[in-house]
């Protein structure tokens, strides 16, 4: 149900809603708040609360500053774990120039374009991601450590597991913010965790991915935790990745359901899957967008290196779930919690809409485990494998002009200067392996 502006000044009244925090993000998924008071609220619902675009990463240059902040008013939403008197409430914006057209440079923008498009061809889409974390200590000052609870509950025989409880807190605090948690539990890894929450359409579903993140951190600070969505923080042990389930609705059907095709799968779903791995090199710039991201993807830890498909087997890049009706859907499984989630999704689709387009078939599905092949029986088959760094992956973007046609040129040419810088700035460092490797060795 879409909520108005009356809908959402007559709500901050009644739970006496204090501070309003104006939310969006930049082009790294990085959430950015202007605080407001319950006294602006009318004015910022109007679209006219101004804020000045130079102080934010990848956004303008100096000389064309002012940007205007469009509030969603579906997006209003209390934070539970503050008082009830005096409330703090948020809403989710869209960032528009002075002369009142989008910002370009918006991700929430950039996304509802590639939806946009989907609307023109009569489909949308919708977006269950799975979320994995994890929850270290934290030093007396605050400072997190790599050590997770599961480790040190070994030394201090506490009865109840930290993590669990926390976990169980922020469950409990997303519902009250209204998701609808479906599961929620331990991960492989010690100190891991992952909570899943419904599928929406594609806006609702980035929303509420960086909500998610913003929930969890805070809720585990309050427990004295720090939780990561750092793809790989610990060398040796699974990552955390953020499998996105994928569907397309047509007509109030789910168009990727046909109770006669093969696996039960509609030509628009093979199609969408010859889509994302024909484009699959080129969007792990953005699914997997920081040098730590490859860290995750390699093999021995659950997480997708080679581009393939299959409907049983948990290995490849791209798994088709069981589920059949209007529960139809592909999962992608490579992309990791510390992508931008407007521009992720933005892309998978952009891919998906693209196979449809040009009819792209996908190569048949790989049921055997590719991990066990040699590079022989993978090349024979025509396995790919996704790029094994960021540089790589930059590269791969560089040359795909469907997945950059879909960030436009704004948020492309920023996000690569930067991302080139990111690599740079790595790729000079000594590490430790290095030290261990060589220094006595030469
Ligand atoms: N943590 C694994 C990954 O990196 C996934 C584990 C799982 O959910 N089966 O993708
Ligand atoms: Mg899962
Ligand atoms: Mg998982
Ligand atoms: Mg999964």
């Amino acid at each position: 149900p879409e909520l108005t502006k009356e809908d959402v000044l007559r709500k901050a009244k009644d739970l006496d809603v204090q501070f309003i925090r104006l939310q969006f993000t930049d082009i790294f998924g990085v959430l950015k708040n202007v605080a407001i008071t319950i006294d602006e609220l009318e004015k910022a619902l109007d679209g006219e609360l101004m804020f000045d675009g130079s102080s934010i990463e990848g956004f303008v240059r100096i000389e064309e500053s002012d940007m205007y902040l469009r509030p969603d008013p579906n997006t209003f939403t209390i934070f539970p774990w503050r008082p009830n008197q005096g409330a703090v409430a948020r809403l989710i914006c869209d960032v528009y120039n002075p002369d009142g057209t989008p910002f370009e440079g918006c991700p929430r923008g950039i996304l509802k374009k590639v939806i946009a498009e989907a609307a023109e061809m009569g489909y949308t889409m919708n977006v269950g991601p799975e979320l994995e974390f994890f929850l270290f200590h934290t030093t007396e000052d605050g400072r997190p450590t790599l050590e997770t609870h599961d480790k040190a509950g070994y030394f201090d025989l506490s009865p109840v597991d930290q993590g669990e409880n926390a976990r169980r807190d922020m469950a409990l605090a997303l519902g009250q913010m209204g998701f609808e948690i479906e599961a929620s539990h331990h991960e492989v890894a010690p100190g891991q965790h992952e909570i899943d929450f419904k599928y929406a359409d594609a806006v609702t579903t980035a929303d509420n991915i960086v909500t998610f993140k913003f929930v969890v951190r805070t809720i585990a600070q309050r427990h004295g935790l720090h939780a990561t969505f750092m793809p790989k923080p610990v060398f040796g042990i699974n990552g955390s990745g953020m499998h996105t389930n994928q569907s397309l609705m047509k007509d109030g059907k789910n168009a990727f359901y046909d109770p006669n095709g093969k696996l039960e799968l509609s030509e628009i779903a093979y199609y969408y899957i010859g889509g994302l791995m024909k484009h699959a090199r080129a969007i792990a710039a953005i699914t997997n967008p920081t040098v730590n991201s490859y860290k995750r993807l390699v093999p021995g830890y659950e997480a997708p290196v080679y581009i393939a498909w299959s409907p049983r087997n948990r290995s490849p890049l791209i798994r088709v779930p069981a589920k059949r009706g209007m529960s139809t859907r592909i999962e992608l499984r490579n992309p990791d919690p510390s992508c931008n989630p407007y521009l992720a999704i933005a892309v998978m689709l952009k891919a998906g809409l693209d196979g449809i387009k040009n009819s792209i078939t996908p190569p048949p599905p790989t049921d055997r485990n590719i991990y066990t092949m040699t590079e022989a029986e993978r090349l024979e088959l025509g396995i790919e494998s996704l790029p094994g760094s960021l540089a790589e992956a930059l590269d791969e973007l560089e040359k795909d002009e469907v997945i950059k046609s879909a960030l436009g040129e704004h948020v492309y040419s920023r996000f690569m200067e930067a991302k080139r810088i990111e690599w740079d700035n790595y790729r000079k460092q000594v590490h430790q392996w290095e030290i261990d490797q060589y220094l006595t060795k030469f």
